[in-house]
């Protein structure tokens, strides 16, 4: 079991209170992965504070001297992949496979905004008069907060921590509790890279003291945050009482849909591995398949094939394709939904239940699981489940399959598999998703391309990932310089 503590002005710090929690290996809960401090309000304050006091040194250096830090980082932590991998893998519970690719987004990340310091600047723009230079330069916001999900809880940190640190600004991160160590070893990692001190802080502690802390801090200048829309939607209003900069990211429910020309094979392969890979745990995870029905018989029993051909268990397990829900909360939560939905007339083609043979008897396993005749408007169809549950939603034609696409209130990704290259840009120009896949899964996205949401996926306001992503951590200032005279 490993021992953590907060990392606080540089130093590693236990919570105010004095009181600890630990998490759990999802695949065997007889496993204590780590011990944290259970922080409160307090320490996110102090936090706060020291982040304030390294403000002026770290937004008073080049984003050239900076970018080097993360460059350095982007080297160590790739030295440390196997452990990192591993370690998230016994937290998360994804496979290794997925984790140690999760691991290698971060340093890839680091790598590319550590590049990308060199381009950070302003714009010069012609002004109307001679003798005049009209320029813009970019600075930090000062203190930024960040608040991130269970999921991806290494690529998401850094999806926000690179830009943030390159831009200039100072950080408070609060990871999600079932799964904080690889923010820790982020801090650390950081740290060896020549991080000075109080640059960026992290606080382990639950998300109505510690993050509300965040959210209504004075001194926190802009929160990014990635979870849920019920948690997003209040942190958004706190926010806005201040107006602080803030952006969300949130749920999806996202669609493939699968056209009559379609490659059903390539279908029910995209569908597999973007329904079920990550134990459908991603945001940008395949829920719903919206199939033309002259073709969803065969596509279902193709996709069935697939989902047989998984190998559940322990995801550090040589061969085993797909690992347990986070949490028996989160299990319980996926096997409601395929109750819920078969009491809304949905037909169970196949999976559905927990697994407890042998020693999946001791972790949070449970079937791929595909339901067939999913209406559009039922709730399996429109709320989010966050498990490995697919449902198949028939309609007649194009026309009808993007409407039902449309029809929910969320939008992240959406996937289609056609041959129809008209179609395929009509898709992508109608369907209401901020990432538009053809032919390829619904998950899975280049670290150098904008990222986010629309409707109740996203606040909407300032993309993640991609060189794009500064403009959240940063403000133009427009500059006017007469020399005319
Ligand atoms: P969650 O909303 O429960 O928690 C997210 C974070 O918010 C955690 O750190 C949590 O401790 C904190 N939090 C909880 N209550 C809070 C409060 N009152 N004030 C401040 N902070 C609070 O989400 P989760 O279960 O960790 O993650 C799953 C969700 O995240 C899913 O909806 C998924 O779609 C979404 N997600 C979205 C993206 C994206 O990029 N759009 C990526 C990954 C996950």
């Amino acid at each position: 079991m490993r021992t953590y503590q907060n990392f606080i002005g540089g130093e590693w710090v236990g919570a105010a209170s004095g009181r600890t929690f630990q998490t759990r290996n999802p695949a065997d809960t007889r496993e204590v992965v780590a011990e944290y401090p259970l922080s409160g309000a307090e320490d996110a304050s102090q936090a706060v504070a020291a982040a304030r006091i390294a403000l002026p040194g770290w937004a008073g250096m080049t984003a050239v001297a900076r970018g080097r830090v993360l460059s350095k980082a982007s080297q160590l932590l790739e030295a440390r992949k196997p452990e990192l991998a591993e370690l998230l893998t016994r937290e998360e519970g994804k496979t290794l496979a997925e984790a140690t690719g999760e691991v290698q987004r971060a340093t890839d990340i680091f790598r590319f905004f550590g590049g990308l310091s060199y381009t950070l600047g302003g714009q010069t723009i012609p002004h109307d008069l001679p003798g005049n230079l009209l320029y813009t330069t970019r600075s930090p916001l000062g203190v930024v907060a960040l608040i991130t999900p269970w999921n991806f809880p290494i690529a998401i940190p850094v999806w926000k921590i690179a830009p943030a640190l390159v831009a200039g600004n100072v950080v408070v991160i609060k990871p999600a509790s079932q799964t904080p160590a690889l923010a820790l070893e982020i801090a650390r990692t950081l740290a060896e890279a020549g991080l000075p001190k109080g640059v960026l802080n992290v606080v382990v502690g639950e998300g109505r003291s510690v993050g509300a802390e965040l959210a209504t801090n004075p001194d926190v200048a802009g929160l990014s945050f990635t979870g849920s829309y019920g948690v997003g939607h209040q942190i958004h209003q706190q926010l806005a009482q201040r107006m602080a900069r803030s952006q969300m990211e949130m749920g999806g429910k996202n669609p493939t849909i699968v056209l009559a020309d379609g490659d059903l094979d390539l279908a029910a392969r995209l569908v597999a591995i973007a329904g079920f890979g990550l134990t459908g745990q991603a945001c940008t995870a395949t829920s719903r398949v919206i199939v033309d029905k002259s073709v969803a018989d065969t596509f279902a029993a193709k996709l069935v094939e697939k989902a047989k051909a998984i190998v559940i268990g322990n995801g550090l397990k040589q061969g085993v394709t797909m690992g347990p829900a986070v949490s028996e909360q989160q299990l319980d939560g996926n096997l409601k939904y395929v109750e819920i939905a078969q009491q809304e007339g949905a037909t169970l083609i196949h999976g559905g239940a927990r697994l407890t043979d042998g020693d999946l008897a001791h972790g949070w396993f449970m079937q791929p699981t595909i339901l067939g005749n999913v209406k559009p408007k039922s709730r399996i169809a429109c709320e989010e489940v966050f498990g490995p549950v697919v449902g198949i939603i028939p309609v007649d034609g194009f026309e009808e399959a993007i409407r039902v696409a449309n029809s929910v209130d969320v939008g992240l990704s959406a996937s289609i598999v056609t041959r129809d290259i008209k179609k395929a840009m009509l898709y992508a120009e109608r369907i209401e998703a901020g990432v538009v896949k053809i032919n390829q899964i619904s998950t899975g996205l280049a670290l150098q391309a904008p990222f986010g949401g629309v409707k109740k996926s996203s606040t909407d306001s300032f993309k993640e990932q991609g060189a794009g992503a500064i403009e959240f951590y940063s403000r133009v200032k427009t500059v006017y310089l007469d020399y005319s005279a």
